[in-house]
């Protein structure tokens, strides 16, 4: 098994902010920033991202900067630092508890953009745009979800620019989490495992194994256990071919090659509803053979295509 290496960067990499980790803490500067008129803003509404064009299939990112500063931060339930891009502060404000952000949108100078899912853009956004975008939207979604301390329940605050939530009660720090997904092409000569599931956004999507990593086990045993699970299929050897952050909502998909030992198929029904090998001839003209690949953003994509030209 020849490992395969990544043809060109994943959607959602290339970000072009400088994270600026131990600037966080400098409160004097940080209250600088957000005040600076050049500063930008990276409005999130329910994990929703602001874009205009997005009708004319030319989405692009907008960032208000100068007197929208103050009025998204008057609304936001959060604001946190990402970081400097181009010399400029760029800041997430979460806008989520606004019932209908449009008439603030309308009020804002030289603003018109719409809050749209990222999913149906990220294929045709810049990768710089589309990489800051998930930035904001996964951080925001970690923000929301620790108001409160895991630990004793009490209320937590932001610190770090809001890189950090400290529990008020009991102090203890909680950090920005990424979960750790495990997505698989498993191959077998001149052929591929695709799965489908209920859950795809089309019925005749077939696409990477892929699966939650659990505590106490390596990538490589997340790998073999998942394909095990769901199809039944043993795996023997396992490559890296590269890895993606996937903020639906919180992950970074981990990519790999998995070499099938076996062939018999035995689906989970709670997984999957359907299960195949695939050959290249078939995956080059899926249409004509009745099914459709996953989404071009996505890195499963990314792993049948890199597999198809290394044939
Ligand atoms: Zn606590």
């Amino acid at each position: 098994m020849t490992p395969i290496f990544a043809s060109r960067p994943n959607v959602y990499t290339g970000s072009p902010l400088d994270r600026v980790a131990p600037r966080r803490n400098d409160a004097a500067w940080i209250e600088a920033v957000l005040e600076d008129p050049t500063s930008l803003f990276v409005p999130v509404w329910r994990g929703r991202v602001l874009v205009r064009g997005a009708a004319e299939a030319r989405p692009e990112a907008v960032f208000p900067a100068g007197s929208a500063g103050p009025a998204l931060r008057a609304v936001a339930t959060s604001w946190v630092l990402l970081g400097i891009w181009h010399e400029r502060a760029a800041f997430a404000v979460d806008l989520s508890e606004m019932e209908d952000p449009a008439p603030l949108l309308a009020n804002l100078p030289d603003q018109d953009g719409a809050f749209e899912d990222m999913r149906s853009l990220a294929g045709s956004l810049s990768a710089e745009e589309a990489a800051v975008l998930a930035h904001a939207k996964g951080l925001l979604h970690w923000r929301a979800r620790h108001r409160f301390c895991g630990v004793c329940g009490g209320a937590c605050e932001p610190q770090s620019a809001g890189n950090v939530m400290a529990c008020t009660q009991c102090g203890t720090h909680h950090f920005p989490r990424t979960d750790p997904a495990v997505i698989m092409l498993v191959t077998r000569g001149d052929r591929v495992l695709l799965g489908h599931s209920q859950r795809f956004p089309r019925a005749t999507m077939y696409s990477t194994l892929a699966g939650f990593v659990e505590p106490g086990e390596s990538l490589e045993e997340a790998v073999a256990r998942e394909v095990a699970e769901e199809t039944g299929v043993r795996v023997g050897r396992v490559h890296y071919h590269s890895s993606q952050p996937w903020p639906f909502p919180a992950s970074v998909m981990l990519g790999f090659y998995a070499e099938g030992l076996s062939e018999e198929i035995t689906i989970d029904p709670a997984e999957l509803s359907d299960a195949r090998w695939f050959t290249r001839a078939q995956l080059s003209q899926p249409e004509a053979h009745g099914f459709s690949l996953p989404r071009p953003d996505s890195i499963a994509r990314r792993l049948i295509e890199d597999w198809m030209a290394a044939g």
